[in-house]
């Protein structure tokens, strides 16, 4: 999962956390050899220190192969630039049906040790929690899926198709050299896969732990970087000019970012808070049953957009970033810009998204130019893996909702919704707030539990996907 504004919301609650109690107590090597096969292998992979910049995925990338090939399968590594490296391996089905690809990334962001209460890279068990840079982000996900995929090796189960284990370098800073690299170097080898799973979302529950839904990922926003620039003449300060760069600029921003945000309601949002709508009560509740409703009323529409995560799903946002103008407080400069960060809904068309930002700027004179523009395809919530994922936790506790989820943040799922495969972002692991500021943030951990029920769910979602009937 790459920053963006959501972690760091997320990183400032995290500052304002009580401090995590219990008995601190670090685990033995006999503790750690008394855990699961999971928490073992985890813990291990948490000590391999693969920091982007600079990565150096390659050592985590041997732990992983070896691991597959302790087991009886074949793994491949590929260097996509020196020292840093992609595993991959297949276990075969009966090949009846499409593979899926499980994907993760081998990267983690930095931790300042200082700033944890634990070593960053000790992979550490305190309080039946593993702890450890990447443990949600996501090594603790990539280790979930390797031990789902050894469980079904093992069980000698011959499923209606394969499995593609998959983990690459560099994901936190765009995927260039690691998911980008993959797709335009070996797309061959998921030539025969239709479905992907990846980070993304997660089970959400409340600070208590109550579970209130599961969450795919299905969609994430597209990205569309501006710039604005106000041109004019230069003079002495003392001599105000009236329409000089920086006034108009200033005023051109001020209308933009006064301006009401336009509404799009994809049908796929609608359904989300339809669905989470269960868990609320009161104006909430009613703004959730029918946001297409909700949005028309003043009332119900500040409910909606006041919650930064979900109210995102509802509209294109603008932040505005960058300013910069002027070298000395006595020279009225000739130029002035701003540049925009603009996360746009699926669908939005980029080049009209522009031409609206330049309306509500109302001066032609500032020129809008395009810095950076990524589009994201979404997957549809209707196949045979998202029925799968609902049926498990319908079987784990009727009538949860599992709902598509939009999100404004990216991973790699894109490079691969560009090959054609259904991606979803789904995480088996139950999340509160406390463990979401982690990522990214300070303190990260998975609770022992947790990385079990992951590899349960896993394995489930994969057999009923797979099984022959
Ligand atoms: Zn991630």
């Amino acid at each position: 999962m790459r920053k963006n504004s959501r972690q760091i919301l997320l990183l400032f609650t995290a500052l304002c956390m009580p401090v995590f109690c219990g008995p601190a107590r670090a685990a033995s090597d006999a503790d750690i050899k008394a855990q699961t096969e999971a928490v073992q292998m985890l813990s291990e992979y948490l000590k391999i220190d693969t920091t982007n910049p600079p990565g150096n995925e390659r050592l985590g990338a041997e732990y992983l192969a070896g691991i597959l090939r302790k087991n009886g399968l074949e793994a491949e590594i590929f260097d996509t630039t020196p020292n840093r490296s992609c595993v991959y391996a297949r276990l075969k089905g009966t090949g009846k049906k499409k593979a899926i690809v499980l994907l993760n990334h081998i990267d983690v962001v930095p931790a300042r040790a200082e700033d944890w209460k634990y070593p960053p890279f000790g992979g550490e068990i305190h309080n039946g929690e593993l702890w450890g840079r990447g443990a949600l982000d996501m090594k603790g996900m990539g280790i979930i899926e390797l031990e789902a995929m050894l469980r079904l090796k093992r069980s000698g189960v011959k499923l209606d198709r394969d499995i593609i284990f998959l983990a690459t370098p560099d994901e936190e800073v765009g995927g260039d050299k690691g998911a980008k690299w993959f797709k335009d170097n070996k797309a061959d080898l998921l030539k025969d896969a239709e479905f992907l799973l990846n980070e993304g979302f997660h089970i959400d529950t409340d600070k208590d732990g109550k579970i209130l839904y599961w969450g795919v990922n299905v969609a994430e926003k597209s990205l569309l970087w501006l710039k604005v620039t106000a041109k004019g003449d230069a003079g002495h300060a003392s001599m105000p000019i009236a329409d000089s760069a920086p006034n108009r600029l200033v005023r051109g921003l001020t209308r933009l970012i006064d301006a009401a945000p336009n509404p799009i309601i994809l049908p796929m949002v609608q359904e989300y808070f339809a669905k989470i709508s269960v868990n609320e009560t009161g104006k909430t509740k009613e703004a959730y049953a029918d946001v297409k409703k909700a949005m028309d009323n003043p009332e119900l529409r500040e409910i909606l957009l006041k919650d930064k995560m979900k109210g995102s799903m509802l509209i294109n946002t603008v932040s505005l970033t960058v300013l910069k103008s002027g070298y000395k407080t006595n020279v009225i400069p000739a130029e002035a810009y701003a540049e925009l960060d603009c996360r746009l809904l699926p669908g939005t068309d980029h080049a009209k998204f522009a031409e609206e930002v330049k309306a509500k700027l109302a001066d032609p004179s500032l020129e809008v130019t395009v810095i950076e523009s990524e589009l994201a395809t979404p997957s549809s919530p209707d196949t045979e893996l998202f029925a799968a994922i609902k049926a498990v936790a319908q079987e784990e506790k009727p009538g949860v909702p599992v709902v598509p989820v939009v999100v404004q943040w990216f991973t790699d799922s894109h490079w691969f919704r560009e090959l054609g495969l259904t991606a979803y972002g789904w995480e088996p692991v139950e999340q509160d707030p406390e463990h979401i500021a982690s990522v990214h943030g300070k303190n990260e951990r998975v609770s022992l539990k947790g990385l079990e029920d992951g590899a349960n769910r896993i394995e489930k979602v994969l057999l009923k996907l797979s099984k022959p009937q």
